[in-house]
Formats: structure tokens, C-alpha cells, sequence
């Protein structure tokens, strides 16, 4: 039912009509959102600036029944933030100030909308870090990272965005404001409901402060590509590495389209006579990193590599890291739509995942890019396609019918970091069973029992 006239005078009277978007060409930006080939517009898009606004927005659709859709920056790659009909967007992008950060305890507290960037670099600036690292943190915002417990190239080593969590303040679907968690090392009293919440993908609340630990920053960074004939041997590469006990805390890899499409749009330099490029990056004492990078480059060249490249200092290693974080970028120029997955599958298994994932495109004669997180196993296989073409996108769906199919058969997961959202909604009861849906439907209507968060996301 198309929003009243009453409900947006107290959206404006609340927020003020600068922060209450209704024309359809303002709304058009917040009608889709990282994920190819899905668009709704929605009934209004708000922007909060404090708790208390959420909490009486939040009051209101309660009482209407109406869907409130919470959204960051929009980055997302699974439909999470995108509006149903008629639904308020509430967009937290203006709640954008790092409230503190405490030395003593090495936290942070910050705002839902601070961007993942600017997480990083007030860390860093106190001489701390802060590890995940989405390839998207320029403009992903820490609310967003926590709704989808983000990971990034750095997940290998330093894990996820949920080991990073230490509590949050979150307004429930009635309103109602708590914090779960605290600055605590150690906290086991009752349920971890921050937990519950981290990876929620806006269905149980609105996430309004983050409070997130941070780490000493590692002394030294040693960064290195190197390049290999055949895609085997490089998934062997990464094999021998966790082998011989040496967490990286970056393992990437680029196929051969990903490589030429990342050559073509940033001229980085990288060298286009392979089929496959790992980056590899390992961090810490500079005595530890001098030897892991020595030792991974032997197990670069017993593996069979065609070159290892070491960066000379941190321009030159900023600028191989921009390779892997301008994969996907570079993909989505070549194509009117690119549709970029996230299976997943135990590191034993990668080599015959690579595998596999390039059967299929060949045998749906569909373009692919492959590249991910090799050292997580998390792979992002890519297809370059056109949603027009509507025969294309539907061997496009086989096709992910069956990685997801082989995922699950090597022990894999269907999605590794990007989420269920929208996209991968109808895989997930066969991949979690019914006793786990069950779980997860009851604890969802004991939160919102009138469905008005994120309705119809992750699951019905
Ligand atoms: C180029 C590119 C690279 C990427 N690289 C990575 C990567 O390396 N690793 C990775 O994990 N992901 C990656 N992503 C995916 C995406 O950036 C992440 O999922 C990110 O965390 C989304 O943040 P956002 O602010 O854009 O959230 P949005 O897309 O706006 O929202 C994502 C979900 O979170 C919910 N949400 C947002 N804010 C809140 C809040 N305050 N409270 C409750 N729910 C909320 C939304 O309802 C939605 O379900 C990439 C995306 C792109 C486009």
C-alpha cells in the first residue's frame, strides 16, 4: 500500500523535509543496489542522524505494518538493501561520526554510516588497526559490515568483521534502544545476542553504534605477486603455503580474464602471459615477515611459478593490492551486467572448485572472471552477461545452480561473505535443513512479529 500522507508529515515533522526523499528521480539511486539485475523503488527514502529517530521511525511502521529497509551505502552484493515496494529506505549514511576511541581499552565506537575506510584510518592514526578490509571499505559503511559480518583480504589471517565486534546499540522493530555487549575481554552472561545480530542483513534491528576492538598495527608488510602458467598450479601454491604452517595476511588470486580486464582499466603493470596471479601479503615482526615472505616464495617456485614479484616499498605494494580491489571494477566495464558470487569451499578443495567453476561456464558458454580470496577458500566466480538477454540469464542461473550444487558437495558454503539477501534466498533451506530454518523463522518473529524489518530477505 503506497505510503499516506499522514506517515510522511511525521517522517518530515521528525526528520525535516531535507531528509525525507519521495520524487521518483531522487529515489531512483536507492532502487537497487550492488547486485546486478534487481530494482524496486520504494515508498520514501529517509536519513537518520541520531538513535532516537530510528526508534520513533521504527514506532510509526510498527503501528502501520509497513517495511522499513535499513540501508548503508548501497554496496551491497546480495539484494540486502534493496526497498520492497512502498517500503521507508532508512539510510543511515548521515550517522557518520566516530563517537570515541578508547586507548586504554583499544576500542572504538562509531556510528552506523562511518565508512570502513575511515574506521581504518582512525585506527591507524592512534597507531592501531583495524583489520577487515572489504574490497569495497572506500564507501561501505561499518553498520553495512556488521548487518553482512563482512569479510576482506585481509580475513585470511586477522578474520571477519564479527571478530572485531564487540557490542552495539540496536533499536528493535517495536523501538525499543539496548547495547549488546560491552568493552569486556570476556562476557558470557546469558545468550551472545550481538552475535545474533552480526550477519542479520537488517531482518532483527537497526544497528545505530558500533563498538569494535582494535590491535596493535603490525611492525612490518611485505607484499608480493606472483604468476603461474596454469591455474592448478597456483590453487597448489596456496595449498603448500597453509602447508607449511604460514598464514599470509592476504593469499588473493586473479584468473586470466580478471587480470587482462584489471590491466586494461588501471595499467598497474601486471604481467598478462599467465593464467593465474596470487598476491600475497604477510605482516608483523619484520624478522617473521622477512622469513614467511621468503618461505612463500619457495613455495611459489616449487609449485611451479612463471615469476614472484616483491614490491620494492609501499607505493609499489599499494599499487599490486589496487589490482585485487579493482577486480571486480574492472570486470563490470566489459559487460552490461556483471553477476559476481561468493561460493565457498574448504582450502583442500579449491583446485577442484577452479575447476569446476570454468566446466560450467564452458559447458553454459558463458563469459567468466574468477578471483577471491584464495587462502579463505571464498571464491567470487563472475559472469559477464546482459540482463536483456533473457535466454543468457538463465543459463546464467544454471550455471550458479550448479557451482552452488558443488560447493555444498565439497563441504563449501553458498555464500562466504556476501550474504543470503535476495540472491541466494532459495538456496539456503536446502543448505541449512529444516530444523535450522525452523530456528531461524521463530527467532525472527519473536523480534519483529509483524515482519516490517527487511521483509522477505534471507528467508520468508
Ligand atoms: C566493489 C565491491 C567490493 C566488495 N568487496 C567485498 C569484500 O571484499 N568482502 C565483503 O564481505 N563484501 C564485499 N562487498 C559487498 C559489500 O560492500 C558489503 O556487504 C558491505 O558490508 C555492505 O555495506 P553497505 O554499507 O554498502 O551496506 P548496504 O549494501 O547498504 O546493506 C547491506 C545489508 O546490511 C543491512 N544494513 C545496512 N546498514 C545497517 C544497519 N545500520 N543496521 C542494520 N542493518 C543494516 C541492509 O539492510 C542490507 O541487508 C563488495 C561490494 C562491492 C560493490
Amino acid at each position: 500500500m503506497p505510503l499516506g500522507q499522514k506517515i510522511l508529515a511525521d517522517l518530515r515533522h521528525l526528520l525535516g523535509r531535507e531528509n525525507v526523499l519521495t520524487v521518483p528521480e531522487d529515489i531512483i539511486p536507492y532502487s537497487f543496489d550492488g547486485t546486478a539485475a534487481m530494482r524496486q523503488m520504494p515508498g520514501c527514502v529517509v536519513f537518520t542522524t541520531t538513535t532516537q529517530q530510528v526508534s520513533e521511525i521504527l514506532k510509526f511502521a510498527n503501528a502501520d505494518r509497513r517495511a522499513v529497509v535499513t540501508r548503508g551505502s548501497g554496496t551491497g552484493l546480495s539484494g540486502g538493501s534493496l526497498p520492497s515496494a512502498d517500503c521507508i529506505v532508512l539510510c543511515t549514511v548521515k550517522m557518520d561520526k566516530i563517537l570515541e576511541l578508547d586507548r586504554a581499552n583499544l576500542t572504538l565506537l562509531a556510528e552506523p554510516g562511518v565508512t570502513t575506510l575511515t574506521i581504518a584510518d582512525a585506527a591507524s592514526a592512534a597507531n592501531l588497526f583495524y583489520p577487515p578490509d572489504p574490497g569495497s571499505m572506500k564507501i561501505s559503511t561499518i553498520g553495512g559490515n556488521v548487518a553482512e559480518n563482512s569479510g576482506g583480504l585481509r580475513g585470511l589471517k586477522y578474520g571477519v568483521t564479527r571478530n572485531y565486534v564487540m557490542g552495539m546499540e540496536v533499536v528493535l522493530p517495536n523501538g525499543e534502544v539496548t547495547f549488546l555487549g560491552n568493552k569486556c575481554v570476556k562476557d558470557v552472561a546469558g545468550y551472545s545476542l550481538k552475535d545474533l545480530f552480526i550477519g542479520s542483513e537488517g531482518t532483527l534491528g537497526v544497528i545505530t553504534k558500533v563498538l569494535l576492538r582494535l590491535i596493535p598495527r603490525p611492525a612490518a608488510k611485505k607484499t608480493m605477486v606472483a604468476t603461474f602458467a596454469q591455474m592448478d598450479q597456483a590453487a597448489e601454491a596456496v595449498s603448500a603455503i597453509i602447508a607449511a604452517q604460514i598464514i599470509p595476511c592476504t593469499l588473493e588470486f586473479l584468473d586470466r580474464m580478471t587480470i587482462h580486464c584489471v590491466e586494461d582499466y588501471a595499467k598497474i603493470g601486471l604481467p598478462l602471459d599467465c593464467e593465474a596471479l596470487l598476491l600475497m601479503e604477510t605482516d608483523g615482526h619484520p624478522a617473521v615477515v622477512a622469513d614467511e615472505a621468503a618461505r612463500m616464495e619457495k613455495c611459489c617456485r616449487d609449485c611451479g611459478c612463471l615469476e614472484v614479484r616483491v614490491a620494492k616499498d609501499d607505493a609499489e605494494a599499494n599499487k599490486l593490492a589496487s589490482a585485487r580491489r579493482s577486480a571486480f571494477s574492472a570486470l563490470a566495464r566489459v559487460a552490461p551486467t556483471t553477476i559476481l558470487e561468493d561460493a565457498t569451499v574448504p582450502r583442500s578443495e579449491l583446485a577442484t572448485m577452479i575447476r569446476f567453476v570454468a566446466a560450467v561456464a564452458k559447458k553454459h558458454q558463458l563469459r567468466i572472471g574468477t578471483f577471491g580470496h584464495m587462502g579463505d577458500g571464498n571464491l567470487h566466480p563472475t559472469f559477464l552477461t546482459d540482463e536483456r538477454n533473457h535466454e543468457e540469464m538463465l543459463r546464467v542461473e544454471e550455471a550458479f545452480k550448479e557451482i552452488f550444487a558443488e560447493a555444498i558437495r565439497l563441504g563449501g558454503t553458498i555464500t562466504g561473505e556476501h550474504g543470503i539477501g535476495l540472491a541466494k534466498k532459495s538456496f539456503l533451506p536446502a543448505f541449512l535443513g529444516d530444523a535450522q530454518m525452523r530456528v531461524l523463522r521463530e527467532l525472527r518473529k519473536t523480534l519483529d512479529p509483524n515482519g516490517i524489518l527487511n521483509p522477505g530477505k534471507m528467508f520468508d
